[in-house]
């Protein structure tokens, strides 16, 4: 029987089962390896029951879902924002399948969180939700099992919350249950640069390919989180020129360059760590979608999904997007700017120093011995280069885009892995 493709009414997943059964038929993956492949091995929904602070009870919906243990245990973020849904956590623990597969360390994939806008909640509140959402979905993860990360507006306290209601229930310690602790508490020194320090290296090692220097190359960087704070001022201590940043108050232009260290530093500051109110000479200010159709070499976005599709993509004006966020560009609008000879850095190749770091983190966990900063990141560069190499000549050998050759490399590693193992649990 052939196989029975999947479709969704998520943009997200729809776009997921797309590219992948595109890679799978390219490779001519057998259709029980794609039946398998196409589906999340476990997919876990839970309510969160709150009391509030004025006493009354609100719940929230909860989800974890486990694409593939394969590979090892299932590694993915969580992340606390309105429009998390079942079908965008499985569209995402599949891409976090490919990205640990291609960065090859030893995880599979999974995505979770909950639906909720947490700049609604006090601290109290934030932290109970969390707590119940750990208990919740305690059977199912661990050191050895899932081991949940940060992701959109989840960081160091949300981990620890995890880890100490995790330990609690065990009755010993699990640091290794979650990754992207606070150093003080089991973290790893490194861990918050690293997504972005892996971003920059791509870009820098795309510049390579090219014969830019980055000092020639002006870069704008969508998103002023974690991710894009440090992979624009890794890429400014390069010397690359940072023309554009931007956030949820909008745009920020500056023709001769950014000061991303003040601008860092003027965020922290900041009791919202926005930069609304940031001023320095020659800064234009603007919308956040104006922003993306500003004059650049490379444009790379950082913050969240879908940013780029048909309605934009035709009127930006750079010649490389590295995509630091998870899944920035819509298909649609992926076929335009292949028309127009944009090249793209796939996210799960460009973003995966967030996990790389991760493992690192788990790591040192499980050995109860923690590495320096600069051990952290000697051992990170160099398999962001080498990966970024491996589906650099991939794509050139077989002319086909980095993102078609980045889902193939990472498929056949699952594959083999599940032909070795076969099917059972
Ligand atoms: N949320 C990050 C990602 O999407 C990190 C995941 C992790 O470290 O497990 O890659």
């Amino acid at each position: 029987m052939a196989v029975q493709k999947r479709t969704s009414t998520n943009v997200l997943l729809d776009t997921a089962l797309k590219n992948f059964y595109a890679a799978a038929e390219e490779m001519g993956l057998e259709d029980g390896l794609v039946e398998v492949m196409s589906r999340p091995e476990r997919a876990i929904c839970v309510s969160i029951p709150v009391q509030m602070d004025d006493g009354s009870v609100r719940v929230f919906n909860g989800y974890r879902v486990q694409h593939s243990t394969v590979c090892g245990p299932a590694k993915g973020g969580l992340r606390f924002h309105p429009d998390v849904n079942l079908e965008e956590c499985e569209a995402l623990a599949s891409l976090m399948t490919w990205k640990c597969s291609l960065a090859g360390i030893p995880y599979g994939g999974g995505k979770g969180g909950i639906s909720v806008d947490p700049f609604e909640l006090s601290p109290r509140e934030r932290e109970t939700m969390t707590r119940t959402f750990a208990a919740r979905i305690a059977p199912f993860i661990g050191d050895w099992t899932d081991v949940p990360a940060p992701d959109v507006n989840t960081g160091g306290p949300e981990m620890v919350w995890i880890m100490d209601t995790i330990s609690k229930l065990r009755g010993h310690l699990e640091p290794g249950v979650v990754t992207g602790k606070p150093v003080a508490y089991w973290g790893s020194k490194g861990r918050t640069a690293a997504t972005g320090l892996g971003v920059a290296t791509c870009i820098l090692e795309l510049l390579k390919t090219q014969h830019i220097d980055p000092k020639d190359a002006t870069v704008i960087v969508q998103g002023f989180g974690n991710v894009g704070t440090y992979n624009a001022l890794f890429l400014q201590e390069a010397g690359a020129k940072i023309v554009g940043i931007s956030d949820i108050t909008g745009g920020y232009y500056n023709p001769n360059g950014i000061d991303v260290k003040a601008a860092k530093a003027y965020v922290e500051k900041h009791p919202k760590r926005i930069l609304d109110g940031y001023e320095e000479a020659g800064l234009v200010r603007m919308d956040g979608e104006a922003i993306l159709e500003q004059e650049c070499l490379v444009l790379s976005p950082c913050a969240l999904e879908g940013v780029i599709s048909d309605k934009n993509a035709d009127k930006l004006k750079c010649k490389y997007i590295v995509e630091g966020a998870n899944g920035p560009i819509r298909p649609e609008g992926d076929a335009i700017l292949d028309k127009r000879g944009i090249l793209v850095v796939p996210d799960f190749l460009a973003n995966s120093g967030g996990v790389i770091g991760s493992y690192f983190e788990w790591v040192q966990d499980l050995a109860g011995f923690f590495w320096t900063e600069e051990e952290y990141n000697n051992r990170l560069v160099p398999i962001m280069k080498d990966n970024f190499k491996r589906v650099w000549d991939y794509a050139q050998e077989h002319n086909v885009k980095m993102r078609r050759a980045a889902f193939l490399v990472a498929i056949k590693r699952v594959a083999d892995g599940l032909k070795i193992k076969g099917f059972f649990l």
